[in-house]
């Protein structure tokens, strides 16, 4: 880690909301990169304003820490218990975790923590890819199984995905079959639609963003791009919905590699965004 994220200057026992990079790229299937993505975005984060706007808050009035990146190996499984064994650190401190990717491997690991904490825990997915299979590439562990493992975690009844626009032809066929709750973009009524969400989950959710979400347009610079996506204001629309009862985030798959910048500068504002709106809206993490 060269620099730590914009603003996050506070000790770790200090600080409400801790960031953890996880540079891991190991099951990457496309374009390989991802692991570089930690330290891009913390670069970025240094061109934005610590006043938000939006919020009317200033992100110097919110205590952050950057823990830095977790160490990686080789060995796949030990990544994700030392990631596991740092999130339940944060959380059980009643701090809010902020995981940086990495590739989308590291939501189980991190969901796995938090549920640990918040046993009713929910997890909304935004992500072009149903990653719903259950093994790629002989990996149960793929960036590609992410959705599969975190229902095995918090239950089938308590995942919603938004912005689906790829999957494979038996992964729908199952997800249909088994019933899990899914959104395809280009929906017209994302309002209606999250207002619908918020009445059905009760609880604490888990935000996890793929950035591939997002469309190509505003954000190419992913692992892998998916044309017809969402609007980066659509995702700022989602996290106000959820606010104020965020309780863990992640954003993952930015791959700097094919990126002139600006798909880690929209990660990192949306990052100040997060924060700046859980903040404002839950006494927990002030
Ligand atoms: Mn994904
Ligand atoms: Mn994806």
């Amino acid at each position: 880690m060269t620099e730590f994220f914009a603003d996050a200057e506070a000790s770790f026992n200090d600080a409400k909301f801790v960031f953890y990079g996880y540079p891991y790229d190991g099951t990457a299937c496309f374009r390989k990169g991802a692991s570089k993505a930690p330290d891009e975005i913390r670069k970025h984060s240094y061109n934005f304003e610590t006043y938000l706007m939006e919020l009317g808050i200033d992100l110097c009035d919110v205590s952050a820490n950057d823990w830095g990146n977790l160490k990686i190996t080789k060995n796949q499984d030990k990544n994700e218990k030392s990631l596991t064994e740092l999130v339940s650190k944060i959380v059980d401190a009643v701090k809010f975790p902020i995981g940086i990717g990495g590739e989308h491997s590291l939501t189980p690991a991190a969901v796995q923590a938090v549920h640990s904490k918040y046993p009713n825990l929910s997890v909304v997915i935004l992500d072009a890819h149903l990653d719903f299979r259950h093994e790629y590439e002989g990996n149960p562990k793929s960036h590609a199984t992410v959705t599969r493992r975190v229902s095995e975690i918090v239950g089938l009844d308590k995942v919603r995905s938004i912005g689906i626009r790829s999957v494979s032809q038996s992964e729908i066929s199952e997800a249909r079959a088994i019933g899990l709750k899914f959104i395809e973009s280009g929906w017209t009524e994302l309002r209606e639609y999250l207002t619908d969400v918020i009445d059905e989950l009760d609880g604490p959710v888990y935000l996890s963003l793929d950035m591939d979400v997002i469309d190509p347009a505003f954000a190419p610079g992913v692992g892998t791009p998916e044309p017809f996506g969402m609007t980066p204001y659509e995702v700022l629309q989602t996290i106000n919905f959820f606010a104020d009862r965020i309780v863990g985030f992640d954003c993952v798959e930015v791959c700097p590699k094919y990126d002139n910048g600006n798909t880690s500068a929209l990660a990192a504002r949306i990052i100040r965004h997060l924060i700046g709106a859980v903040w404002q809206s839950q006494e927990r993490f002030k």
